[in-house]
This record gives structure tokens, sequence and C-alpha cells, in this order.
């Protein structure tokens, strides 16, 4: 997949890691998760816990995300606007 990226796709990615996980807020780097495979502006930043942990992940039970009532889609919404609330 990271060889389809354009340098935008990889600035924007490099820019995503930089931010705090988008369910918790724990500070970054964080992990991109794509939403969609393939489509490289639909990522989120996600902490090691709620993107690959086991109990909390968003590929696990995702027990955080029900907790914080968090979906892929209201992360995105926030990472978005907080894309445009830095400049
Ligand atoms: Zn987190
Ligand atoms: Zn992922």
């Amino acid at each position: 997949m990271n060889n389809k990226l354009t340098p935008g796709g990889r600035r924007y990615l490099s820019f995503i890691k930089e931010l705090p996980c988008g369910v918790c807020g724990a500070a970054g780097p964080s992990d991109a998760h794509h939403i969609e495979q393939g489509l490289q502006y639909v990522c989120i930043p996600l902490c090691k816990d709620c993107h690959q942990g086991g109990h909390n992940g968003i590929h696990g039970r995702k027990s955080i995300w029900n907790v914080l009532k968090k979906t892929e889609i209201s992360v995105l919404n926030d990472t978005v606007k907080t894309v445009f609330e830095l400049n």
C-alpha cells in the first residue's frame, strides 16, 4: 500500500502520525489507522492501545471506543477539525 502513496499522501500521513490519539488523547507519535484500505486521506491517529490493543483496539474488542462513544467516522471528523483549527 505504501508504494501507492503520492508525495502529498506521504506528507499527510506524517502529519497524522504527529497528532495525539483521536480516541483517548494520548500524546503522539501515533499510528495512522486507515479506515478504508487504499484511501490514503481517510486515516486517523491512534495510540498503540486504541489501535492494536486486544481489549481496547479498533482491531480488537474496541472497549475504550464503546466507553468513549467513538467511531472511526467521529474520530475522522475530529481529526479534520483539528487540521483546520490549527491553521
Ligand atoms: Zn488511544
Ligand atoms: Zn489499523
